[in-house]
């Protein structure tokens, strides 16, 4: 009995890898136009690196992670989410002491135990960026102007930026004990959750799903009235950098990120009308995160976006990519025993930078052509025959169905110009 994949995993088939690479080269071209490198770090690391780098108290780290234990023995984690990853890979190799900032992108699957459902995976994959080392809210309006131009170019619509300031060490503790107390009276009516958030992570009640955690958050009190001068400047430059740029965006006071190494700015991008999973987009800055893995106190921003939700978003909209498949030229053989031309035409094609297919089932002439249909290919060579025999292959235009015979030795030269 056949093996089948795990649950919550995908099979990508040619006929979706070609729509990846092409949103794949896209991300590429974008993350050079705004300076982004691109960095790999290993799809495993040490357990400790996401208890801290993602934090205990997250869903991710509480029931999500893929963890084991390998033949040495030690605690080894799939990578969840690349940030953790990128702050500890800045920090081992010492990208604080060059140039800064330093801006990196990343792409590649990431590993949850989630109950999979449409857009929820157990391997899914993401694109990322992180800027490391610039504190200005440039860098914050920066990261969302790159995913919005990433989105746009799609050709996407129905997007949203969600924008919020989640203060800072200074700020935040005020605002923290200004919602516990605003919440303290109702604290036994909240789901079992969010009880057990008040203490340790107020702040996520705030994003709660549950109907009657969101009753009692009618009226509580909000991050951005609570800011000190510093992230208020911060917030109000992140705004004004966004309308300099003419990217629309929508105040969202609950959006939240409740971990403490988070600060100033959150930001999510939703999609309209690609239903249950619409958040395409999340990040945000987190200022004191590279210190939390065990670094030099260094300002960061960043985001991640689902890639598997880009693909969601692209069907619902009914966008096709202009993806390019088939080759450049068919080489037909009339006869098993023109098989060894075709194989040296189609090699001396193909060191010329030219896609070449050719059969290799030995088809007769006619079922030859229907299979060559399968790459619509820009020519057609048919080698055997009279002309063979003249020293000569047929030559045939697909577009136009001109035929014409050219001299074996010339034809390769001939198709590398006219295919230039
Ligand atoms: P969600 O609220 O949907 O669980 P999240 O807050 O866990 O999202 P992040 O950790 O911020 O998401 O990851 C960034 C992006 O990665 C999300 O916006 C989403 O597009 C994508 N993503 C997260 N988890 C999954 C998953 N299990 N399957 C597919 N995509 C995912
Ligand atoms: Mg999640």
């Amino acid at each position: 009995m056949l093996t089948k994949r795990p649950r919550g995993t995908n099979d990508f088939l040619p006929a979706d890898t070609a729509k990846w690479q092409y949103v794949e080269d896209m991300l590429r071209r974008i993350c050079r136009e705004f300076g982004y490198e691109e960095i790999r770090t290993p799809i495993f690391e040490d357990t400790a690196l996401f208890l801290r780098g993602v934090g205990d108290t997250t869903d991710i780290v509480q029931k999500e992670m893929y963890t084991f234990e390998d033949a040495g023995g030690r605690s080894i984690t799939l990578r969840p989410e690349n940030t953790a990853s990128a702050v500890r890979a800045y920090v081992e190799n010492k990208l604080f002491a060059g140039v800064q900032p330093v801006k990196l992108f990343y792409m590649g699957p990431m590993f949850r135990y989630e109950r999979p459902q449409a857009g929820r995976f157990r391997q899914f994959h993401q694109f990322g960026i992180e800027c490391f080392g610039a504190a200005s809210p440039a860098a914050d309006a920066e990261i969302i102007a790159l995913a919005w131009e990433f989105y746009n170019r799609l050709g996407l619509k129905g997007l949203e930026v969600n924008l919020n300031s989640v203060g800072c060490p200074h700020c935040r503790p005020l605002y923290r004990q200004a919602l516990q107390d605003f919440l303290r009276p109702h604290l036994g009516e909240l789901c079992p959750t969010c009880q057990e958030r008040f203490e340790k992570n107020p702040l996520r009640i705030l994003d709660c799903k549950n109907p009657d955690c969101q009753q009692h958050l009618v009226g509580a009190p909000i991050t951005l009235e609570h800011l000190c001068d510093d992230c208020s400047e911060h917030f109000t430059a992140v705004k004004r950098y966004l309308d300099e740029a003419g990217i629309p965006y929508r105040i969202n006071d609950r959006l939240v990120r409740g971990l403490d190494y988070y600060t100033n700015t959150a930001f999510e991008i939703l999609l309209s009308d690609i239903g249950a999973q619409s958040a395409v987009c999340g990040g945000g800055r987190y200022n004191s995160l590279v210190e939390q893995v065990g670094g030099k106190p260094t300002p960061g921003v960043g985001f991640a976006l689902g890639m598997e939700r880009v693909f969601n978003a692209l069907a619902a909209q009914g966008i096709e990519l202009p993806v390019q498949s088939g080759t450049d030229v068919f080489v037909a053989a009339l006869g098993e025993a023109e098989m060894p031309l075709v194989f040296r035409l189609v090699t001396e094609l193909r060191r010329r930078n030219i896609a070449a297919a050719y059969d290799m089932l030995g088809r007769s002439l006619k079922a030859q052509f229907k299979y060559a249909d399968k790459f619509s290919a820009a020519y057609t060579l048919i080698v055997g025959g009279d002309e063979l025999a003249r020293g000569n292959v047929l030559m045939r235009d697909m577009a136009t169905s001109e035929q014409q015979e050219v001299p074996l030795d010339e034809v390769v030269a001939l198709l590398a110009e006219r295919l230039g």
